[in-house]
């Protein structure tokens, strides 16, 4: 059995996708949570010329972050690193399971849906696919949900699973890799198992948008984040800049003080698109700054370490080597429809269009959350299309097996 070592932080989202991934494949871990010990922190960085997690270790070999460990999952080179014979691909052969429901997304929205169908007693099956608790487990604290403030969003996250997995939801982590809605009963594939389904509910959410500049790509994870409560431990006492105006960079950039002897957040336009009382919040915090009119052209480093930014003032075209340790990026999000281009109708953005009633242009196939709703995206708007989705593919279920249904 290989040794398989992940390094993680407090409240990291990323480290949950890279445990899952392991979990699917009944891997046993160690988890070394080095939250707090600068020791180690400085020890990880040394090793892996990294200042991010997870980082994941197989029998001493350094694997690299989720996404690597992602990419391997994808092709098939995971298993041969962890020598698993007896994996459940092996196991399940070409076997298809036959599923009710099918839930594809396990944030918000898809555990909503996940409450409803089970309480119809249809034993949903929902792949979690990425983060469990989706744009949730990126954020720490939950105040803006009716009947529950002042709560940690990860407290949240795990009453979403448990109330719905009382019901008889089930909950899998693996990630949906190809899809087929030409033909009834639908088909799921993953990188494990193959499924079919009498309903679907996409539920994937979106994922954090990133600038396509010189340099984001080569120095991630070397003092390039998307995620301030994974990494922002490794930036005691430095400086940092947060490009983005909304909601995310505010309250992430309000984290970060907790670290950062300064935080600089850079936003393209001189008035921001977040909240009132988040606004408020930053203004009044004594480490953040603020450079309006602004966008970051490009990210500049030494030994695989960020060291600065090129900064260019949008209205006077004037240009700036702005010396820094971290760049932390919040500017919104891409939906996660990859999977579905070319199979179910998307807008011009990639958004999934969805009638009054969750449906897809499918019959049968109904969207939730994130992944269609690009206008207001909130945790409470994704559990009641959620819910929606659910009572609709419950419905869809009953006309299909000609069973009454009330309504
Ligand atoms: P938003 O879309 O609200 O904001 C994205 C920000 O990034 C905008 O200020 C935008 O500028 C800027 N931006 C976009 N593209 C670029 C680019 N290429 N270069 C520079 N800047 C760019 O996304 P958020 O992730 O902040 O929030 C998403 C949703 O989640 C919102 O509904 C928000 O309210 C919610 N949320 C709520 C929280 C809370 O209540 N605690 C916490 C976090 C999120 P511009 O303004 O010019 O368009």
């Amino acid at each position: 059995m290989p040794r398989v070592k992940v390094y993680t932080t407090d409240f990291c989202s990323y480290c949950d996708v890279a445990k899952r991934i392991l979990e699917s494949k009944k891997i046993e871990y160690e988890e070394i949570n080095i939250h707090g010990d600068s020791e180690m922190r400085d020890h990880i960085e040394e090793l892996t010329g990294r200042r991010d997690v997870p980082q994941i270790f197989i029998d001493d070999q350094h694997i690299g972050d989720d996404d690597n460990l992602t990419e391997l999952a994808r092709s098939g080179e995971l298993d041969k690193l962890l020598k698993e014979e007896d994996n459940d691909v092996a196991k399940n052969g070409n076997t298809i399971e036959e599923r009710n429901v099918i839930i594809i997304g396990g944030g918000t929205a898809g555990y909503a849906a996940g409450v409803y169908t089970s309480r119809a007693m249809l034993e949903p099956l929902l792949l979690v696919g990425d983060a469990l608790g989706g744009q949730l487990s990126l954020t720490l604290d939950l105040e803006n949900y009716p009947g529950y403030f002042g709560h940690q969003a990860g407290e949240f996250v795990n009453g979403l699973k448990e109330q719905a997995e009382r019901f008889g939801t089930e909950t899998r982590f693996e990630y949906a890799t190809e899809v087929d809605f030409n033909s009834h009963p639908f088909s799921v594939k993953t990188y494990d198992n193959q499924y079919s389904a009498k309903t679907i509910v996409i539920c994937t959410g979106a994922s954090p948008r990133t600038l396509d500049i010189p340099g984001e790509k080569e120095y991630g994870g070397r003092g390039v984040s998307y995620c301030a409560t994974c990494d922002g431990f490794f930036f005691q006492d430095q400086r940092l800049i947060v490009v983005g105006g909304g909601d995310a960079a505010l309250e992430e950039g309000i984290f970060l003080t907790k670290y950062a002897s300064e935080v600089i957040i850079v936003h393209r336009r001189d008035q921001l698109r977040a909240s009132q009382i988040m606004q408020e919040r930053a203004f009044k915090n004594d480490k953040i700054k603020f450079i309006w009119d602004t966008v970051v052209d490009e990210i500049q480093g030494e030994e695989q370490k960020v060291t600065g930014t090129l900064l260019r003032n949008i209205k006077t075209d004037e240009k700036e080597m702005f010396p820094i340790d971290g760049v932390f990026i919040f500017v919104g999000h891409i939906p996660n429809t990859e999977l579905f281009k070319r199979v179910i109708d998307l807008n011009d953005q990639g958004y999934i269009l969805v009638d009054e009633k969750q449906q897809t242009n499918i019959e049968g196939v109904f969207a939730a959350g994130d992944v269609h709703d690009h206008v207001f995206r909130q945790a409470i708007t994704a559990a009641g299309a959620g819910a929606a989705a659910g009572i609709m593919a419950e419905k869809f279920v009953a006309e299909l097996e000609n069973r009454a249904y009330p309504g």
